[in-house]
């Protein structure tokens, strides 16, 4: 008997990017393939690449570099990259005339063709290259779920938005909403494979259903599938503030099923920048927002993003960010240092900021929300909370790990508790970025 091919996927980036790499693998298992955790061992290599900074893609191209070495000791295997960074005007070109010994390079956009590219690349003698914009398959589509009780659903593919940073809507296309009807059998389908908990994506999940025939917005959706019963938890990324709607707001506060927890990326507390960086909202109406939120969903918890260093920003405006961090007191902020991307308006705006700044203000603005996590997170001591078991810990194999309704990580000592029960822990240490629990 032949032995059974190998295959290895390598993904960087968003969850969206984490979800198409299950039907990556989802089509290489339905092909006959397995997984393997070593590159080496793969008859097929995938890197599923991420274009939203410029460091992941420095990242890819020194491991492409690698990959040649590989390709040296085994010319049978079959090199792939795939994603968001490849869709960049240019790049595909660029990668296959320095990275000759890849197979395969392929977008987003044609995924749901990648059975018939593996095996077109697996018979041709150069690089087959497909980044052309297509329809993204949407049904019937094998998928490899990563774990057995959280799956990732999308609701919608691209974006419209023309954040002046940011590179999605140029590499995903525009936004396209899938059915309400398609999404809900989809749920539903994993509730009764016994899966606990749904994460919905998107790149602006609060403008769903815009482009739909049928009206349904993204309140109307989430109604709709926190009826399903069995459905523990639902949760959803990302949001964008300006399009939150009060509707929305309340029916997070009125289903048990969809989680307290609130995405809310802010990007900056500068008025001057956030209109520079078009995201269509003012501080005060985000403080507004979070103001109905917390009102509404009073045991929530909000994390944000922030972005520091855009074009122009001065010591002002980053002043203004400092204090919308100490402000709203985030549980958590995701920081990131401005990075121009070629093709968005931003990368050519004046007075970009020079890297020193950038790092500077980013290491402040990270001490200051540790500080902030921090106490926050300590007021959960002595309280109960619920939490859903994903395995034993990454750091110390002695605990366990699952995460509250709010999305904190707690680490927490049992004999054992089966990967994905539902236990209540009381937290009895608090950190910045975990807790530990006891279960009782
Ligand atoms: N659609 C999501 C995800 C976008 S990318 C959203 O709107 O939030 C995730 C985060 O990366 C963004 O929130 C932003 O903070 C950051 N980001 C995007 N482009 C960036 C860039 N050019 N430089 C630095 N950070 C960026
Ligand atoms: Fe990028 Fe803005 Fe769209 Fe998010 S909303 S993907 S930051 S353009």
């Amino acid at each position: 008997m032949e032995e059974q091919k190998k295959y290895h996927i390598a993904t960087m980036g968003c969850q969206m990017n984490v979800y198409d790499s299950e039907v990556l693998a989802g089509y290489l298992e339905s092909m006959g393939l397995a997984p393997v955790s070593e590159e080496a061992d793969a008859d097929i290599l995938i890197l599923n690449t991420c274009a939203v900074r410029q460091k992941a893609e420095e990242k890819v191209l020194s491991k492409l570099g690698t990959w040649r070495t590989l390709k040296e000791n085994s010319p049978g295997m079959l090199m792939v990259l795939w994603g968001c960074m490849v869709q960049q005007e240019g790049m595909a070109e660029h990668i296959r005339q320095r990275f000759p010994h890849m197979d395969l390079i392929g977008g987003p956009h044609v995924l749901g063709r990648f059975p018939d590219l593996i095996e077109e690349a697996s018979m041709a003698r150069t690089t087959v290259v497909s980044v052309e914009e297509g329809k993204r398959e949407g049904r019937n589509i094998p998928i490899k779920r990563g774990h057995t009780l959280f799956a990732w659903v999308p609701i919608s593919y691209g974006c419209d938005n023309y954040c002046t940073y940011c590179v999605v809507p140029y590499v995903r296309g525009p936004e396209r909403s899938r059915p309400a009807a398609e999404i809900y059998e989809e749920v539903e389908k994993l509730v009764q494979d016994g899966y606990l908990e749904i994460t919905l994506l998107g790149q602006n999940v609060n403008s769903y259903g815009k482009d739909l025939e049928n009206k349904v917005d993204f309140a109307d959706l989430l109604s709709m599938i926190s009826r399903i019963s069995g459905l523990l938890r639902i949760r959803y990324m990302t949001s964008h503030p300006r399009d939150f709607t009060e509707k929305m707001v309340h029916t997070v506060a009125q289903e048990p099923n969809i989680c307290e927890h609130f995405h809310l990326p802010l990007q900056s507390g500068s008025n001057r920048i956030l209109s520079l960086m078009n995201r269509g909202y003012t501080r005060e109406y985000y403080l507004e927002l979070v103001n109905t939120i917390r009102k509404a969903v009073p045991n929530c918890s909000i994390t944000t993003d922030f972005i520091v260093g855009f074009p122009g920003e001065t010591e002002q405006d980053f002043e203004m960010t400092k204090g919308m961090l100490k402000r709203v007191r985030f549980d958590a902020a995701f920081n990131f240092i401005y990075s121009p991307r070629r093709g968005t308006a931003a990368a050519i705006m004046p007075d970009q900021i020079n890297s020193l700044k950038k790092r500077e203000r980013i290491i402040a603005l990270n001490k200051l929300q540790t500080d902030i996590s921090q106490e926050i997170n300590k007021q959960l001591l002595g309280t109960r909370q619920e939490l859903m078991v994903e395995g034993k810990s990454k750091t110390d194999t002695n605990y366990f790990s699952g995460r509250t309704r709010t999305n904190k990580i707690v680490h927490f000592l049992a004999d054992e508790v089966s990967k994905g029960s539902v236990v209540t822990v009381e937290i009895i240490e608090a950190k910045a970025w975990t807790l530990r629990g006891k279960s009782i």
